[in-house]
């Protein structure tokens, strides 16, 4: 069970994009203009961006001459559209598919099916707008995760607790059990396969459905391949069907691990469910055109039928993760799969009279840097971590890159008399998401940043 496959990039540069090389000043006029809200600065004005790694890796070749084989024909009718369901259906071995533009279309969809009111879903920490969907279709979502500290040093954050998923079981009237692979929200961490065989035949017992954020499932497949004892033979795609095994059906968005701009599905294996969801999909327009049915074919068989691509990638992070590790950054420990989390409530000097640590670290870092990372604050069992997120890009950064960032990110994390205090510069509540995602912020002490 090695940490570290030393291989080559499984890939060349065909088609390059120059990176912005603003200087400090330029930076900090970007930052005023954006209202010091980070989400807000322009990509044209960021060197290197870790806010997300949804929707943006590099497209190949193939993906890109693979375009022109779409086959429009209209519903799901076309030959691309064929293609597609008869490849994911093998890997995935669900008998019904529906295709959505991403995954937030298909949840919506799903959802809405799926939940009576009040019904609760048990899960591991799931991401944001599944439980958006969960809470507006009238359900109760509820953590069963085995992680009471994201401290624990276990890789298999994402387990789930059996004593506490039999109670609700037991106790509570529940619509489904929804198992995220990769739980973004416990740094990524993965389930195990004995853990989910576990859940899947406690399901069995209770009669209620196992149904997977897919996700993430290539990351996943890659967790168990290195670290789950009879898997490290294993191929990944191999993994992945053994993981939806246990399982009912899978919600997931195609834009994190498998290499597309767009693209959510909903597999199922109940046929009247599946025909709900299709409707919906239908009367609603959440297709995808045949043109991008054929990038995310192609998209798939690169990031899945070649072991390289997610070795390498796992190189990648656990590269960051290495520099940060041995410079003193809290990170989370062990590695990840597709980023590196800082815990900013583990630093060590005194930090009390900062209001919004996260924002005044994003804001630091992309001024003195360039760089823009995402915040995240997950609460478990009561209380918050205010945590930093570094998502790697598939196939976007080469090593200097990898190092200029691990050196950046240390850098400023132990400039400790540089921290800037901000403040939301309304004092109305900001109501909504767009509100709180554009909303703008005041600094208090900027004139102390110094390059
Ligand atoms: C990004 C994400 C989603 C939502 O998918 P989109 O395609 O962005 O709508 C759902 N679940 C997980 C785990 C995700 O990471």
């Amino acid at each position: 069970m090695s940490e570290y496959k030393e291989i080559y990039a499984p890939y060349i540069m065909s088609t390059v994009k120059a990176i912005p090389n603003l200087t400090y000043e330029e930076r900090a006029d970007c930052l005023k203009k954006a209202g010091y809200n980070i989400f807000k600065v322009k990509p044209k004005d960021i060197a290197f961006d870790l806010f997300t790694d949804s929707g943006n890796s590099s497209v190949s070749n193939m993906q890109s001459s693979s375009y022109l084989l779409g086959d429009d024909a209209p519903i799901t009718m076309g030959e691309s559209y064929e293609r597609l369901i008869n490849t994911i259906s093998k890997i995935f071995g669900y008998q019904f598919i529906s295709l959505f533009t991403q995954g937030r279309a298909a949840e919506q969809s799903f959802n809405q099916f799926i939940i009576n009111k009040d019904d609760h879903i048990l899960g591991n920490m799931t991401f944001s707008t599944s439980q958006h969907h969960q809470i507006s279709s009238g359900g109760i979502p509820v953590s069963v995760s085995s992680c009471n500290n994201l401290e624990d040093t276990n890789i298999f954050k994402g387990n789930i607790d059996l004593d506490k998923c039999s109670h609700f079981l037991k106790t509570k009237k529940v619509a489904y059990i929804n198992i995220e692979m990769c739980s973004n929200a416990l740094g990524g961490y993965p389930i195990s396969l004995d853990n989910l065989k576990q859940v899947y035949e406690l399901a069995d017992v209770y009669n209620i459905p196992l149904i997977l954020d897919g996700t993430r499932i290539l990351e996943n497949a890659k967790f168990i391949q290195m670290y789950e004892k009879g898997y490290e033979e294993k191929l990944i795609h191999e993994i992945i069907t053994e993981i939806c095994n246990y399982s009912h059906g899978c919600v997931m968005s195609f834009k994190k691990d498998f290499l597309t701009k767009n693209g959510g599905m909903a597999g199922l294996r109940d046929e009247v469910l599946f025909r709900k969801v299709s409707d919906f999909n239908l009367v609603s327009g959440q297709e995808i055109t045949g043109s991008d049915q054929e990038v995310l074919l192609q998209g798939i068989k690169e990031a899945i039928y070649n072991e390289n691509h997610m070795t390498y990638r796992f190189n990648q992070t656990i590269r960051l993760y290495n520099i940060l590790l041995n410079k003193g950054v809290p990170v989370l420990k062990p590695h990840s799969g597709h980023g590196v989390w800082i815990n900013l409530d583990n630093i060590s000097f005194e930090k009390t009279n900062i209001t919004n640590i996260q924002l005044s670290f994003q804001n630091l870092l992309y001024l003195k840097k360039g760089i823009r990372v995402g915040a995240e604050t997950p609460k478990i069992n009561g209380s918050t971590t205010k945590l930093i997120r570094l998502a790697i890009p598939h196939r976007l950064f080469v090593e200097s890159h990898i190092d200029y960032i691990g050196e950046s990110v240390a850098e400023v994390i132990n400039s400790e008399q540089h921290w800037i205090d901000y403040i939301q510069s309304t004092d109305a509540k900001v109501e909504g998401i767009i509100e709180n995602l554009l909303c703008d912020y005041e600094p208090k002490l900027v004139n102390e940043v110094t390059q």
